[in-house]
């Protein structure tokens, strides 16, 4: 038998990170664009460092956000440490868009006519690990009766293929729409522009982790995109993510009450 072949060495070393493992609030974060790090064995995979540096490698901001937002929600975080450049774990292994060849107008020449082997190997190495990371902290928290209302931290680019994006936040959601529902009821109330399933939506293929673990468990769930001009420093970060955290503490606690009057 061939030895199967390791993708990320020990300098690289583990695909997934987890924050405040022993978080005992309801909220779990997760963030699949954390890190434009690329795993050595890739070099730049032909790209230049501007390139390597904007959000087709990552989601700026998106970490750093979701780093606070777990510290004031005692939330645990699990985070993608590799580009999505490399693979997209928002993305099923069926999806052209879990590896991409071109990105918005950038060609990425490391990933032109991939075979077989290395779509799998790129699969194993960082989606099925990071996917399977969460199974696992949904299947404890469960098998301890305890809740889990899981939300997705992510950024976006405030101009896209040469077009200015006016939205600020978008809230955004598959078939269960309850907690997304909530979070713009109280968000008109607040400063920034919020807006539903914007910039993308589901029809965008962009709602997976939530299809994948929140939607056949009944889990509340919820996406949220940042737009990554607001957070590119600590003050940005840091007013985004109180907002965000007060925004989700608001309407689970609103859900909740209803659920507890049998209105829901
Ligand atoms: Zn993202």
């Amino acid at each position: 038998m061939l030895a199967q072949t390791e993708m990320l060495s020990k300098a690289d070393g583990e695909a997934v990170a987890v924050d405040n493992p022993d978080a005992a609030g309801d909220v779990l974060l997760v963030c699949e664009h954390a890190s434009r790090r690329l795993p050595q064995r890739y070099g730049t995979l032909g790209l230049s460092e501007e390139a390597l540096s904007s959000h087709i490698a990552w989601d700026p901001g998106a970490l750093a956000v979701a780093q606070l937002m777990a510290r004031q929600l005692d939330a645990t975080l699990i985070y993608q440490r590799f580009s999505r450049l490399i693979y997209d774990c928002n993305r099923p292994p069926e999806s052209p868009a879990a590896i991409r060849d071109v990105s918005e107008i950038f060609r990425v020449p490391g990933n032109e006519n991939l075979n077989n082997a290395e779509r799998s190997l790129r699969t194993s190495s960082l989606y099925l690990p990071f996917q399977g990371r969460i199974r696992e902290e949904i299947a404890v928290r469960r098998a301890h009766s305890r809740e889990t209302v899981l939300v997705t931290i992510h950024s976006f680019t405030p101009v896209y293929f040469g077009r200015k994006r006016e939205v600020e936040i978008g809230i955004l959601h598959d078939r269960d729409s309850r907690l997304a529902d909530a979070m713009l009821a109280a968000a008109s109330r607040h400063l920034y522009r919020v807006e539903r399933n914007e910039p993308y939506g589901p029809a965008d293929g962009v709602t997976h982790t939530l299809e994948l673990h929140a939607l056949p468990a009944g889990l509340l769930n919820v996406m949220i995109e940042i737009r990554n001009d607001l957070i590119a420093d600590e003050a940005g970060q840091v007013v985004a993510a109180d907002f965000l955290s007060q925004l989700l503490r608001e309407s689970i606690s609103a859900l909740t009450k209803q659920n507890n009057n049998g209105c829901a």
